[in-house]
């Protein structure tokens, strides 16, 4: 469900680059192995074939595939068939998740004209699979509550929280009225859930033309971008709460698990939501009266942007079958020798919202070819030291049901035997964009080294690093001149490794290609073969790359000597965490102050504009210092621990096996579950990790240290001393963990 963009802006944070030597061996690899990897690899990378992956995807694409359809099913029997012909050992897994379907949708204008939302993508000639609508699901967000309401509307730019301060200010209320927001911004689920917040009794949520529409070029069938009927369907579960079913938290949709009841279930909004288009949306947000919309809230529709509320009132009904609907995760796996009991797992969803060619297929064709080519190996007599296992999930769209019930299900396991979970979701041309756990920063640098781009011939980690040396800040240009990895950015939610990251602890990377093709057909039914073939990999390179850099990844982390962590970047990386949370608090404490000064001092009152009348904000407490000091006590810790791991290894690696690395590797595997707090998160404890999780008011957006950020944020003062102990605390045990390690690794090598 990720989308291009917020992959992009998560990746272009900061990657950077000490150029390693280009024959640099891979890394966790004793010399008598590098060059039966380097050979293993060298016949890898010829097998992945884009017509293959072309035709893999019209296949899959062929007709609308989302949960609980005949096709989403007749997709997960294919895979599996697919997976068993490789040669792989592989079997379906269902579960029984709540998946509301809608049944009614009605959107409105009653006053003071009348117009009603045609709440319908039309077929476009010359698009094959765009007349399936007997097959499609209508636009809709699913896990939004039943509901009929009439109201004003009022017009919430994105439905962020700082939004609606601005209309606080503004004297303008949404108690009792309906919401029109745009997509972005935030995770779409934000804006129910906020606007519930303050009273509202409806959303809408639109995607405007500025954004993914005709502002950015040709629209569909035409080029690439949103045409005005297309609409981008979504999940609007609380998915920062937990995601999963929302009858099952904490546990896998089994058939015999006990379950919540619909009204029990907290995930669920609060109030009506749907989708519209922007042809849809004009006639509603040209009816409103009331201010004009600040500078930075208008969009790229030919009207004035007005908040509201009235004279516009909307009529707002939704209604859904709200039954359960059974998930296929297709699970294949090659069994490892000598290292069996060590898991290293990797997964792309099948789900679509419709035909889904982008998303997810671009990523699963990838993930189904590596699989091919595996397979092709290991009948050919090649055997992996660990086990390999490959999952094609369920139910990604509706809120990451398929992996987060799998994970639920099998915790105990992946606990005592996942290694690394490796994800891709979408691909399309452009820049390799890596995100994950730092402890693999440096093993996946080595990855991307030796992936060839297909468009310039380069590395795929030039490629990246050229990139942010002439597009990006003078931070991220220093770094990526003069740092000996490209960064990658953190994890937060929004796709199937949150499960793994998040509530397990498992070291996790999320790769895709992408940045080069713009495009409006997200979770529209325009994402489809046609779209995919003209707009994006239309060879099937980047598909190719794709194949290479995860299947390299996985030989690697399946072969390794000596498991490829590292702990000196992720060390300096949480030191700029907490260097961010540190300016952070500095900030909110100038802000704080200053708007207190300018209320007590009128200001607010002499600027306001009689005809456009503005109000002071209320007085906020001042911001207390906060004590840092046992989280950068515990930074040292863990940064001279990464450092004597460095040195053991580098020492290891150059002489050869250790007598204990098996012993070593058992524990690196706990090194990432280390960050976790049995407690979990304030408020939502399905989240344990305490370096990375979505934001509770952002969504997908990534909260790094989330406990003390979002207390300071929310001006929280007490929570965020607290929240700095806990971090502290998980911080120290990793260091501690990779201390013991680095001991255990030096006296082994001796
Ligand atoms: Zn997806």
């Amino acid at each position: 469900m990720r989308t291009l963009l917020s992959s992009l802006l998560i990746s272009t944070t900061g990657l950077a680059l000490a150029p390693l030597p280009a024959d640099a061996p891979p890394r966790g690899f004793f010399p008598q192995s590098i060059q039966v990897q380097r050979d293993l690899e060298a016949r890898f990378k010829t097998m992945p074939d884009p017509s293959h992956m072309r035709e893999a995807m019209r296949r899959l694409s062929a007709r609308p595939h989302h949960v609980g359809s005949p096709y989403d099913r007749d997709n997960a029997q294919w895979i599996l068939n697919e997976f068993k012909s490789y040669g792989w050992d592989a079997h379906i897994e269902n579960f029984d998740v709540l998946f509301p379907t809608p049944v009614e949708r009605i959107v409105e204008l009653v006053a003071p004209t009348t117009f009603r939302a045609s709440l319908q993508e039309t077929a476009l000639p010359g698009d094959p699979t765009s007349n399936q609508q007997s097959e499609q699901l209508p636009s809709y967000n699913a896990y939004s509550i039943d509901g009929d309401v009439t109201g004003p509307l009022v017009f919430v730019n994105y439905g962020v929280p700082a939004d609606y301060d601005e209309l606080e200010q503004r004297g303008i209320s949404v108690k009792g009225a309906i919401v029109i927001a745009k997509y972005g911004g935030s995770w779409r689920g934000i804006k129910p859930k906020v606007a519930a917040e303050h009273g509202a009794i409806g959303c809408l949520i639109y995607s405007d033309p500025r954004d993914d529409g005709y502002a950015g070029g040709d629209v569909f069938p035409g080029g690439p971008m949103r045409p005005a009927q297309g609409v981008q369907r979504g999940s609007v579960a609380d998915m920062p709460v937990y995601p999963g079913d929302p009858l099952t938290p904490g546990v896998g949709a089994t058939k015999s698990a006990k379950r919540l009841t619909v009204a029990q279930a907290s995930t669920i909004t609060k109030i009506p939501v749907l989708p519209i288009s922007y042809g849809d949306a004009q006639p509603l947000l040209a009816a409103l009266g009331g201010p004009i919309a600040p500078g930075s809230w208008r969009g790229g529709l030919p009207i004035t942007y007005r908040l509201g509320a009235g004279p516009a009132r909307v009529h707002l009904r939704v209604k859904s079958d709200w039954g359960l609907k059974t998930l296929y995760d297709v699970i294949a796996r090659l069994p490892g020798t000598t290292e069996a009991d060590q898991w290293i797992i990797r997964g792309n969803h099948h789900d679509a919202w419709v035909n889904g060619a982008q998303d997810p297929i671009s990523g699963l064709v990838a993930e189904l070819e590596e699989a091919r080519a595996l397979g092709t190996l290991y009948k050919g007599g090649w055997r992996p030291k660990r086990t390999i296992i490959y999952a094609a999930w369920d139910g990604e769209e509706p809120g990451l049901l398929g992996s987060t019930e799998w994970v639920e299900t099998h915790t105990d396991e992946l606990r005592a035997h996942a290694v690394a979970y490796l994800n891709s979701d979408t691909n399309s041309r452009g820049y390799l964009g890596i995100e994950g756990s730092h402890s693999l920063e440096k093993f996946i640098n080595g990855v991307a080294m030796d992936v060839e781009d297909p468009e310039s011939g380069v590395s795929s980690w030039k490629r990246l690093q050229a990139s942010r040396i002439l597009n990006g800040t003078p931070e991220v240009r220093k770094d990526a001149r003069d740092r000996e990895d490209l960064r990658i950015g953190a994890l937060g939610s929004g796709s199937d490794y949150s499960s793994f990251l998040d509530h397990l602890g498992v070291a996790s990377l999320n790769l895709g290609y992408g940045g080069e093709d713009d495009g409006g057909i997200y979770h529209s039914i325009y994402d489809d073969f046609y779209w995919f073939t003209h707009f994006s990999d239309s060879a099937f390179v980047y598909e190719r790359a794709l194949a290479q850099a995860a299947g390299i990844a996985v030989l690697r982390l399946a072969n390794a000597d000596l498991l490829p962590f590292a702990f000196t970047n992720l060390g300096e990386t949480v030191q700029t965490y907490v260097k961010d949370l540190q300016s952070l608090r500095d900030k909110r404490a100038e802000q704080i102050t200053e708007r207190n000064r300018s209320i007590d001092e009128g200001l607010f009152k002499f600027t306001s504009d009689p005809r456009a009348p503005v109000t002071a904000p209320q007085h906020q407490q001042v911001a207390p210092q906060l004590n840092f000091a046992p989280l950068l006590s515990a930074l040292d810790s863990l940064k001279s621990a990464a450092s004597r791991y460095d040195t053991a290894y580098n020492k290891a690696v150059r002489d050869g096996r250790p007598a204990n690395a098996k012993d070593v590797n058992e524990r690196l595997i706990q090194a990432e579950r280390a960050l976790t707090s049995t407690e979990g998160l304030k408020n939502r404890p399905w989240y344990v990790h305490m370096l990375y999780a979505p934001g509770f008011y952002t969504g997908y957006g990534v909260k790094t240290i989330p406990g003390v950020r979002e207390a300071i944020e929310q001006g929280q003062w007490q929570d965020a001393d607290r929240e700095i102990t806990r971090a502290a605390e998980a911080l120290s045990r990793e260091a501690t963990l990779v201390n013991g390690i680095a001991t255990s690794l030096s006296n082994g090598a001796q």
